[in-house]
């Protein structure tokens, strides 16, 4: 009796696959892979010879027999385009099917966008709510976040660039003007997070047009307050950087990330200061 890995591959940084998942990878007798083509070229630069066999979206029901017949011979290994499959990725059925037909399901765990986003976001990580996608259309999606506009844990969502704009809208519409952190093109050469108020960060994504990809990290209801640092916190962090050299646009930038304080407030407290 095989076992059913689900191997973690990377999301932007082919260094971040990991020794295992390679050894893993070779030593399937089956890779599922959500996009073959997309895989093999992971393969090629891993020098892995491991046969492959598609499973996506739209075939994922009809392949469970050909993949749990796989599994009565030996190991499958299955990957998604990038990340931790089954993480809005297709993953889920055959984890159910392999399990209900009595075969062991181990994950090699790896890059995965919306915990790296989370990680890095500078919001409270001891509780979140991972939403996926947000709805294409506004109605839509202005009904979806109101369901957690109450929710007291930080939030993710990930939304494609060209309803960036209009998303965040809505998040403030909905939401109010709350501390968000966008990861951009994680791992990735042009890696950015942009952090502040929604206001400022949507400001931001009107002069910069969004490209590639994104993470959007949101403080949730309770932590809305609980983020807000006291003015003694704020004017000693700022008398700390000003100390280290750095400008007043930068501590303004880094410490509105942290403080719950708007951008403009630090600005003008710490160019007092100076
Ligand atoms: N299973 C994947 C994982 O664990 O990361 C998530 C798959 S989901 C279909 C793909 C979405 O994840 C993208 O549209 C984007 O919102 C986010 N994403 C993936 N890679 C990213 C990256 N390098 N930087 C920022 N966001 C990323």
């Amino acid at each position: 009796m095989g076992t059913l890995y689900l191997v973690a591959t990377p999301i932007g940084n082919l260094e971040d696959l990991s020794p295992r998942a390679v050894r893993i990878l070779r030593e399937a007798r089956l890779i599922a892979a959500e996009d073959t083509r997309h895989t093999r070229a992971l393969l090629n630069h891993f020098d892995l010879h491991t046969p492959l066999t598609s499973y996506f979206e739209h075939n994922k029901l009809s392949k469970l027999d050909a993949i749990l017949a796989a599994l009565s011979l030996g190991d499958v290994a299955l990957v998604s385009d990038a990340g931790t499959p089954a993480i809005n990725d297709p993953g889920y059925e055959l984890v159910k099917a392999a399990l209900q037909a009595g075969y062991a399901v181990s994950p090699i765990p790896g890059p995965s966008a919306p915990v790296a986003a989370l990680a890095a976001s500078g919001l409270p990580t001891d509780s979140f709510l991972y939403l996926g996608y947000l709805p294409r259309k506004s109605g839509e999606r202005r009904a979806f976040v109101e369901k957690v506009l109450d929710a007291p844990y930080t939030l993710i969502f990930f939304e494609t660039p060209h309803r960036l704009l209009e998303a965040l809208s809505d998040l403030e519409a909905v939401l109010g003007d709350r501390q968000i952190s966008i990861a951009r093109e994680l791992t990735k050469l042009h890696e950015q997070f942009v952090r502040g108020r929604i206001s400022e960060v949507r400001a931001h994504f009107t002069e910069t047009a969004p490209r590639g990809e994104f993470v959007l990290v949101v403080a949730g209801a309770a932590q809305a307050e609980s983020l807000l640092w006291s003015e003694a916190t704020l004017l000693a962090a700022i008398h700390q950087k000003i100390e280290a050299g750095q400008k007043t646009r930068e501590i303004a930038a880094e410490l509105a990330a942290l403080s719950g304080w708007n951008k403009k407030e630090i600005y003008t407290l710490a160019s007092q200061r100076r």
